[in-house]
């Protein structure tokens, strides 16, 4: 289907609200001012930003600030989920869109999780001939950063 990549943004970040608040969280939700056609699933598309966000929140600590953004790119829409939290080791990066793989930490706090989130945000992404990147430093936070093809309007 044709669907618009900021519509389905701007239901999961609202619907996503209460549970920020209550969590302690802020959040800037920043859409481009241009639709941002692509050819795909809107349930799945949406799993993908409600996985990110799931990490954003179990893995920040002390800083709870959260930042959705959507930006036209080169024939590109672009989704990005930045977080403030405790960041991937650059020798981990690589490995976490594997299937159960999790960064090793001693804390409680972030010991719940199957390692599956980011193999089905990366299977969800090249079923839609999308692309993912991350940056991330430790003690500082991450970005997620997924590309989809634009269409023509
Ligand atoms: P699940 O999503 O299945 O509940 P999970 O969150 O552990 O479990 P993934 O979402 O696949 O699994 O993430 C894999 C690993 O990557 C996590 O265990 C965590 O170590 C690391 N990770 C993912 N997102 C972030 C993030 N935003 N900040 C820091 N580390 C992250
Ligand atoms: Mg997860």
């Amino acid at each position: 289907d044709k669907i618009d990549l900021n519509e389905i943004v701007a239901e999961v970040v609202s619907n996503y609200e209460f549970h920020l608040r209550t969590k302690g969280f802020s959040h800037v939700l920043s859409l481009s001012e241009e639709p941002l056609p692509i050819e795909g699933d809107k349930e799945a598309i949406a799993e993908v930003l409600i996985n990110l966000l799931d990490n954003a929140i179990k893995y920040s600590t002390d800083t709870k600030e959260i930042t959705v953004r959507t930006v036209k790119g080169n024939e590109k829409a672009v989704m990005t989920v930045q977080d403030k939290g405790i960041g991937i080791p650059k020798g981990d990066q690589a490995q976490v869109f594997e299937k159960f793989f999790r960064v090793s930490v001693g804390d409680l706090a972030q010991s719940k999780g199957t390692g599956l989130g980011l193999s089905l945000v990366k299977q969800i992404i090249d079923e839609h001939k999308g692309d993912v990147r991350l940056e991330s430093e430790p003690g500082k936070g991450s970005i997620f950063m997924i590309l989809f093809p634009l269409l023509k309007q």
